[in-house]
């Protein structure tokens, strides 16, 4: 459906919105190929990473078809809490933009319907609920009649399907949209990329005669690692010591635990060593957990520790580490709170401590959910691919990339890249393992947890172990030379190959599973890796050096001096806003204007993040910082 001047016209009504409007010299890969498609009235289904830039690809449309005449455009966002910032983000960038949702006075919203009927609007960012009420409906009625609705954007589309990690049951009747506004082009983003949740997407939101536009995932500047989790606290102390702190703090972080206690017991702790860790979990009183997002986002260097609710809606693109103390559900998850580090392309860690309780509270929170057993089979079966990633000693992002459907090169940015972890034949233990498991199971008539095991297998002889005569099992004491540590990986291993399954909640009890029976015939072989102390430890300077290849040489005194000087502007202009310091300028806007020592307005041009708007309210004072350095 072409409804505006096609081509190369509206390729270039595009360019010229991104480099007035926004003051990016080009698009990013598939940018611009979208943002032509939708200009043109084309329906789109975007699938692009986060950071990749989604954003651009219905606001140029929507400005592009807003000057065409074609009226204002829908964005559908969950993420109420976010709308004030990505609109005042667009006004900062001179764009005409508002929100409707719960968090407005009758008045303000009063003021907005009445800006949009009289045609004010380019952007109206609006939650599922609210575009869905009769009042709204028949609002955006009246402008479809008169042609002056532009486009539809739904933003996490992956909320509408129940295989997404969010699912939101009010994003299921964003289906009527096509119906009630035929011809009003939709495209639809989202940063979940498997199969699965992409087929739903399309299929509940109509969307089968969209063009569907692939991005890779890879987020190379995320270096992921995971380790065995001993003492988790402890070691994510030394993580954000080592990696993440220098004599002026530490870095912006996110830190996820499972638990709302476990949130509040992290935070805590974190405090007490010195770390400005705040807490966020959906228990705690609704204005605390504004105050502490508000504070994550416009302070630097706070380290919000969280439940798995909190991120979806953060847009900070300095988060420079994500770690988790507990596994997340599956590999979306995973990806996806991981991606919240680095949205600006700088480097940043993803850091993982997990261990076998890990898997077996995860199986069993499956195992006692309501759900159907078809579903719950999924579910299991997504766990166990996580599994595999979390104990792969290959490249962790081809294993990462693999799952979303894209083969890669060995990365040279993830722990097994950087330190190959050494591999034995654990073969030969392997078969112990399993032999056990099937020797205690065929002697009493049913199976036992992986506790019992280990006892049997190290020759320990408990109470329990003598109160079923496991002590006079052949398979008792075979393991003795291992130490329980040992063991466990070697049972994560083989959970992971699926040579063992953990059933029946609430014992969680081991069985052989059909990987079992090529290792026990020899037809198989388990190889092991010697689990390394620590993460390799990514030194101050090897991130220097990766910054340096994103942003040019290190900065000079001078010029850091002048970068610090125009941060505290920045900062001021933020706060007079009431907005997030990077809704004004990215740190790389400010460190590109601090190298180049402006001394007038045109001296500006060509430096990324500053369109014409920005360049005219704040282009004098950025001159005026600068001039004390020069
Ligand atoms: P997403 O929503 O996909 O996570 P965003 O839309 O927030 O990504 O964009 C991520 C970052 O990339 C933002 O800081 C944005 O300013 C920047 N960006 C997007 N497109 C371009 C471009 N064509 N050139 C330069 N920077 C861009
Ligand atoms: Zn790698």
């Amino acid at each position: 459906m072409i409804d505006i001047a096609d081509g190369a016209e509206t390729q270039e009504a595009c360019l010229d919105v991104l480099r007035e409007v926004f003051g990016h010299e080009a698009f990013r890969g598939p940018q611009a190929e979208i943002v032509r498609h939708v200009s043109e009235g084309g329906d789109a289904l975007v699938l692009m990473p986060t950071g990749g830039g989604k954003s651009m690809c219905y606001q140029v449309p929507a400005i592009v078809r807003e000057r065409a005449g074609r009226g204002v455009a829908v964005v559908v966002s969950p993420l109420i809490a976010l709308m004030h910032d990505q609109v005042g983000a667009l006004t900062e960038a001179g764009v005409s933009a508002a929100y409707l949702n719960s968090s407005l006075s009758l008045d303000e919203a009063q003021r907005i319907e009445q800006q949009l009927r009289r045609g004010e609007l380019t952007l109206l960012y609006v939650a599922p609920e609210r575009l869905l009420t009769p009042r709204c409906l028949a609002m955006l009625d009246s402008l479809h009649e008169q042609q002056r609705l532009s486009l539809f954007a739904i933003d996490e589309a992956h909320c509408v399907s129940q295989w997404g990690h969010d699912f939101r049951p009010e994003y299921r009747e964003l289906a009527v949209l096509p119906e009630r506004f035929a011809g009003v082009p939709r495209v639809a983003l989202t940063a979940t990329a498997d199969a699965l949740t992409r087929a739903d997407i399309v299929e509940r939101l109509q969307l089968q005669s969209a063009r569907t536009f692939v991005s890779s995932f890879d987020r190379p500047n995320i270096r992921y690692v995971l380790v065995e989790k001993k003492d988790a606290s402890a070691q994510l102390q030394r993580f954000i010591r080592d990696e993440h702190s220098d004599a002026n703090g530490h870095d912006a972080g996110i830190v996820y635990c499972q638990s709302r206690r476990r949130v509040e017991e992290v935070a805590a702790l974190l405090q007490s060593a010195g770390f400005k860790a705040l807490p966020d979990h959906a228990g705690l009183d609704a204005a605390l957990r504004q105050a502490n997002q508000d504070r994550f986002l416009r302070e630097d260097g706070v380290i919000m520790v969280a439940t798995i609710a909190f991120g979806m809606g953060i847009d900070k693109p300095d988060v420079r580490f994500v770690a988790h103390l507990d596994l997340p559900k599956n590999i979306e998850g995973y990806y996806q709170e991981t991606g919240r580090a680095g949205r600006d392309g700088e480097p940043a860690n993803a850091w993982m401590a997990y261990g076998l309780q890990d898997v077996v509270n995860q199986r069993r929170m499956i195992d006692d959910s309501p759900a159907g057993d078809e579903f719950k089979q999924v579910l299991r079966g997504k766990l166990d691919a996580l599994l595999a990633l979390a104990e792969t000693s290959e490249c962790r992002r081809v294993r990462l990339l693999k799952y979303f459907g894209e083969d890669s090169e060995a990365c040279g940015n993830c722990d097994n890249c950087l330190n190959p972890p050494e591999l034995f034949d654990a073969t030969e233990p392997a078969r112990k393992l399993l032999s056990c498991i099937y020797r205690v199971q065929q002697a009493s008539g049913h199976s036992y947890g992986a506790g019992h095991i280990m006892d049997i297998l190290r020759g320990k002889r408990t109470d329990k172990v003598a109160q079923h005569g496991h002590d006079t099992l052949s398979t008792f004491g075979i393991g003795a030379d291992w130490g329980e540590t040992q063991w466990r990986a070697l049972l994560r291993q083989l959970i992971a190959v699926e040579a063992v399954r953990v059933d029946d909640a609430p014992y969680n009890t081991l069985n052989l599973a059909d990987g079992a029976r090529a290792i026990l015939k020899g037809d198989a072989e388990v190889r092991l890796r010697i689990q390394a102390e620590r993460a390799p430890a990514r030194s101050r300077t090897s991130r220097s050096r990766a910054n340096a290849e994103v942003d040019g040489p290190p900065m000079s005194l001078a010029e850091r001096e002048c970068f610090d000087a125009l941060k505290a502007w920045r900062a001021q202009v933020a706060r007079e806003h009431n907005l997030p310091a990077y809704v004004i300028f990215h740190d790389a806007t400010l460190r590109a204007i601090a190298r180049r020592q402006p001394a007038s307005l045109s001296d500006l041009d060509g430096i990324d993040g500053i369109g014409q708007k920005k360049r005219a309210a704040y282009g004098d004072a950025v001159v005026q910082v600068v001039s004390a350095f020069i």
